[in-house]
């Protein structure tokens, strides 16, 4: 029997499955809803238990949930959302703002990260966090992530043209995008259109991407750097990725995920997972790039680790396109103070 405070996933031992090659594990995610008070027919009561098993998948597989009233307005709410992105790609309300890569050695800037925000006409700023995910829920994700590949390739131009050294421009990748047909011929596509030499472009992708059909995501990353564009993963130990599969994949970059940088003075552990990151890097021939580098003395360990590269709020937040420029021409911005 469940009770409702007891996990599935503690009743539910899990068990791997080893099929063709492959460790494939089933999870089961129940919603309830229940008559007389989620509804009066079958219809009304499906609805409310799926809105239930939708909840329960978003927060984390394998475990049971009873419908309650705030679940509809949250589908409310992504439904806002959902309409508001559908408009603000008609209205050209989506912008890039630019967060500048440091060598941590130098402290030049040596590349720009595309961090995609949204102007809301009477609202003000909204932050990917609050509209990534349901962009990605309802594919929307795909044609916002097309006019972000574009947009980001005309502005490493645009730089190029004003002067500006030879940056490497970073675009995130969902996992969706990913996962759609003629996604590596696009970005074929946005490189001759903009005319953008393919080694300043670099693609970030999370673990997850490279964790789902792997023999398919290897050709893909194969084809992507064939034409010499870069890859990155980002948020690099937080996922899943198995060490064995990071030789398989033809990867550049690692960043290393805020969340280690943020502990390596006070946590021992993450000071321990940090170095270690970069020191499997460095033997696997890859840069590593810290990422949230928020005070002098995370700065000075990943120095002394010999961590290349850094993102550092401390620095520049990710900037508007007028005022990254501005970081070469004021020369006391230029070099990062360290
Ligand atoms: P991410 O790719 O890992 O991006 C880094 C995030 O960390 C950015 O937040 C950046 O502003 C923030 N950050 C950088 N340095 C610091 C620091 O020193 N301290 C702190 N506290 N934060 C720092 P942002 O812009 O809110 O982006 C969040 C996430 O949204 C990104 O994580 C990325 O996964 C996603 N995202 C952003 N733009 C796009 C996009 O164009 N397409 C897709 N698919 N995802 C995007
Ligand atoms: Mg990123
Ligand atoms: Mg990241």
């Amino acid at each position: 029997t469940l009770s409702p405070s007891s996990a599935a996933s503690d009743v539910y031992k899990r068990q791997t499955q080893h099929i063709a090659g492959h460790d494939l594990s089933v999870t089961a995610s129940l919603g309830i809803s229940i008559y007389p008070d989620d509804g009066f027919d079958a219809i009304a009561l499906i609805k409310k238990a799926e809105t239930a098993m939708r909840n329960v998948k978003e927060s984390g597989p394998n475990d049971f949930r009873f419908f309650i009233e705030e679940m509809n307005q949250r589908a409310r709410d992504q439904q806002t959302i959902e309409s508001g992105i559908r408009l603000a790609l008609e209205r050209d309300e989506f912008v890039l703002h630019y967060q500048p890569k440091l060598d941590l050695g130098t402290g030049e800037v040596v590349g720009a990260e595309a961090l995609i925000r949204w102007l809301k006409p009477g609202h003000g700023w909204v932050y990917p966090s609050d509209f990534i995910g349901v962009a990605e829920d309802s594919g929307l994700i795909v044609p916002l992530s097309k006019w972000v590949l574009a947009q980001a390739c005309r502005q490493a131009c645009a730089w190029q043209v004003a002067g500006l050294p030879r940056l490497r421009m970073s675009v995130n990748v969902s996992a969706i995008d990913f996962r759609q047909r003629g996604f590596v011929e696009g970005i074929e596509q946005v490189l001759a259109e903009t005319g953008l030499d393919p080694s300043l472009l670099e693609l970030e992708i999370t673990e997850g991407v490279l964790m789902q059909n792997v023999d398919a995501t290897v050709g893909a990353l194969n084809r992507i750097k064939a034409m010499g564009v870069r890859l990155a993963i980002d948020d690099f130990g937080t996922g899943y990725s198995s060490l064995s599969y990071l030789r398989r994949f033809p990867i550049d970059v690692l960043k290393i995920d805020q969340s280690f940088i943020r502990g390596l003075s006070r946590d021992i552990n993450d000071a321990a997972l940090g170095s270690a990151i970069i020191s499997l890097g460095k033997s696997l021939k890859l840069t590593i790039i810290a990422e949230g580098v928020e005070t002098l003395e995370q700065l000075n360990i990943l120095k002394a680790h010999q961590c290349e590269e850094g993102q550092r709020n401390y620095f520049s937040k990710a900037v508007a396109p007028h005022e990254f420029s501005l970081l070469y021409t004021s020369p006391s911005q230029r070099h990062m103070r360290r």
